[in-house]
């Protein structure tokens, strides 16, 4: 009988090749010290925890799955606490068709996160409706909730989804810690009937 035997002739780990070290943002460097921005140490430290809430319907949530799982691994980005309770999420990924019959319970599951939160729109559907251009179907998130970034594709490939979350980490990265206190920002809620 052949013996089943796993790992024969493991490689050694190149720890140094392995691992990259997140960007310092600018500042001045000295002995024992680095001053910097508050807002860049603050922006440094959310675009590398950012918690996905995943509100998934329909096709794009199988993207979303094969974007978390070992071979696209979105934890490598800090982010492998997917969350499903929106009181402890900070980022909402819309995946899927959204019925207009849906569009209040993704409304109010935005509502009920904290501040600061983003929002992205996986896909044609959640970005656009989709080839769905029906009675029913909701033409686009964005109708009811404020969007940061859209990931074309029918569906987008976890590539795409990868690069959409680059992108909020890049939005939350150089976001001041003062935005959400601004009159711009309160006036897109307001836009949006959120107070
Ligand atoms: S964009 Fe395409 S793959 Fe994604 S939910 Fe809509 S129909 Fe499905």
């Amino acid at each position: 009988m052949r013996p089943v035997r796993f790992n024969l002739n493991p490689k050694e780990a190149e720890i140094s090749e392995a691992i990259s070290m997140g960007k310092a943002p600018d500042g001045v460097p000295g002995d024992g010290f680095f001053a910097t921005q508050l807002s860049s140490v603050v922006g440094l430290a959310r675009k590398n925890s950012l918690w996905p809430l995943p509100f998934a319907t329909s096709c794009c949530g199988i993207e979303f799955m094969a974007t978390m799982a070992s071979h696209y691994d979105l934890s490598r980005f800090g982010s492998e606490r997917v969350g499903f309770s929106p009181r402890q999420c900070d980022l909402l990924m819309v995946m899927g068709t959204i019925a207009k019959k849906m569009a209040p319970v993704l409304r109010q599951v935005y509502l009920q996160m904290a501040e600061p939160r983003w929002v992205i729109a996986v896909g044609a559907c959640a970005s656009s409706g989709g080839i769905f251009d029906t009675y029913s179907v909701l033409q686009g998130i964005d109708q009811v909730i404020p969007v940061d970034v859209y990931v074309p594709g029918c569906p987008p490939r976890p590539e795409a989804i990868i690069d959409g979350f680059m992108k909020i980490q890049d939005l939350v990265g150089q976001e001041s810690i003062r935005r959400r206190n601004s009159e711009k920002y309160r006036d897109l809620l307001n836009s949006y009937g959120i107070q």
